[in-house]
């Protein structure tokens, strides 16, 4: 099987040429992947920052096997479902007032991807056509299709090697202050250089808030983001929130933006959406760009995958909502920030360290140099957990419900791992 895999299956990021090393597994049980030759790991990742509940929940099983003996799926072009209606309705009530209008897309980045339709078709409907450049900060990560690969950061990633046919958007200086009650200044000021000066092209700003996430792992202020909303609604620009991986608890609050007390025009949640048992993601809107782009010249907005709000992935994230808000998610969330800062702050003095930072469930170790995934990746294995590093980041968000025990464990084979790095 692995043999077969390493000819003709592409993994994610990784080269047939080169082939990084690829694991079979079998089966997934709560905080457990289970390989095909017999070794358990303890997960660090939640697949992505998805499965929030743990692999294999009756609850979420019940879900999905109910809404199959209904429908697994209908075209919704025409037709619309319980599972979808019921959905959008917790989606709206557990997100800001302002944010009424629902888009189901298929993954993260087509959601990004109607979320940049939206803005740009808000300023063409106010007779404001120019208005179709996005504003956004280094370090972004916001997808992998062209139009997010496009506000993803221009140098690291795959920005660069595209660049010729991306759309040009602008990038400001990314924020370093992580303390919620200041901002960087300079960053700041950086920012609103750039609105000044291309206000008559921007049509929305574009952020992940307070995390970002696969463009460094890098964590910045609420004060920031706050100010980038004055600044957004002085300048009269949309923001876009990207709370696809940040979204549903995992920095502390059920969504980054409300450490800052504000409010995007236009938010994208996926990942957790469905406790990471299938891909659906959603695009919300307020009503000033749902009737903004419905009063104008075109009110129809252009998009309509073949798979949207799917009733199956929409029946599993009805349960997985359900689920998180019945769940004591603060204290689990807050009791594993506690304990990987703890277990994590040791690693600082070690040698390969740069940083240690934990935010919510979520714990970096940045490393002075890249790591090598080919010796990196099987020693994890060898020290019974699932970690996935990249670039100089070994990282780890994992499911809400693992035991103190489990992310010890975890946080030990990280100490271990970068302490053995340069040996
Ligand atoms: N935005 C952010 C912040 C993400 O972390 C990701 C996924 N890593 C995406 C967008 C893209 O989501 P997907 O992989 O589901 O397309």
């Amino acid at each position: 099987m692995i043999e077969f895999d390493k000819k003709h299956i592409w993994h994610p990021y990784t080269s047939l040429s080169h082939p990084t090393p690829v694991f079979a597994v079998e089966s997934a049980s709560g905080v457990r992947l289970r390989l095909a030759d017999g070794r358990e790991l303890i997960d660090g990742m939640s697949s992505w920052w998805a499965v929030i509940h743990g692999y294999n929940h009756p609850v979420l099983n019940a879900a999905i096997e109910q809404q199959l003996k209904s429908m697994s799926h209908v075209m919704f072009g025409g037709l619309t479902h319980q599972p979808a209606v019921d959905l959008a309705k917790t989606l709206i009530d557990i997100t800001h007032d302002d944010l009424q209008h629902v888009f189901f897309a298929d993954s993260g980045s087509i959601s990004v991807e109607v979320a940049i339709k939206m803005a740009i078709q808000y300023w063409a409907s106010q007779k404001q056509p120019n208005k179709q450049r996005l504003l956004t900060i280094k370090n972004g990560y916001h997808g992998d299709t062209f139009g997010a690969m496009a506000v993803c950061d221009p140098d690291n990633g795959m920005h660069h090697l595209f660049k010729d046919v991306l759309a040009q958007h602008l990038f400001a200086k990314s924020p370093s202050c992580v303390d919620g009650e200041n901002h960087d200044c300079e960053a700041i000021d950086d920012f609103e250089r750039f609105l000044k000066e291309n206000l008559s092209s921007i049509a929305a700003v574009i952020l992940e808030p307070l995390v970002q996430g696969a463009g460094g792992m890098r964590f910045y202020s609420a004060a920031y983001l706050k100010k980038v909303r004055e600044l957004c609604d002085e300048y009269d620009v949309l923001l876009i929130l990207d709370e696809i991986a940040t979204g549903f608890g995992r920095t502390g609050s059920l969504f980054a933006y409300e450490q800052a007390g504000i409010a995007p025009d236009i938010l994208c949640v996926g990942k957790a959406l469905t406790g990471g048992y299938l891909s659906l993601a959603a695009t919300l809107c307020s009503s000033k760009v749902a009737d903004g782009i419905g009063s104008g010249e075109y009110p129809t907005l252009m998009h309509g995958p073949t798979f949207m709000a799917n009733p199956l992935a929409c029946a599993v994230a009805n349960a997985s909502l359900k689920l998180l808000l019945s769940s004591p998610w603060q204290q689990r969330v807050s009791a594993i920030e506690k304990q990987l800062k703890q277990e994590l702050e040791p690693c600082r003095s070690l040698k390969s360290v740069k940083d240690v930072r934990v935010k919510g469930a979520i714990g970096v170790i940045e490393l002075h140099n890249p790591i090598d995934i080919h010796w990196m990746q099987p020693r994890f294995v060898e020290l019974g957990v699932w970690v996935r590093p990249f670039s100089n980041l070994i990282y780890v968000m994992p499911p809400y419900i693992i035991e103190p025990e489990d992310l010890t464990q975890v946080t030990s084979a990280m100490h271990i791992v970068a302490s053995e790095i340069g040996e």
